[in-house]
């Protein structure tokens, strides 16, 4: 995809997970399909 205008790309959960954001470490339930969220200005991350 292109990025041309600075917006941020979606990224969506594969499959149920959990994310979790490594700056404040709140974690949330992300279900398929969904966009992983955003928290402290970067995209969760999924946890493995
Ligand atoms: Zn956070």
């Amino acid at each position: 995809m292109e990025n041309k205008k600075g917006i941020i790309p979606v990224i969506r959960a594969e499959k149920d997970c959990t994310v979790y954001c490594p700056i404040c470490h709140k974690m949330l339930d992300v279900k398929a399909g969904e966009v992983i969220p955003r928290c402290c200005g970067k995209p969760m991350e999924v946890m493995k």
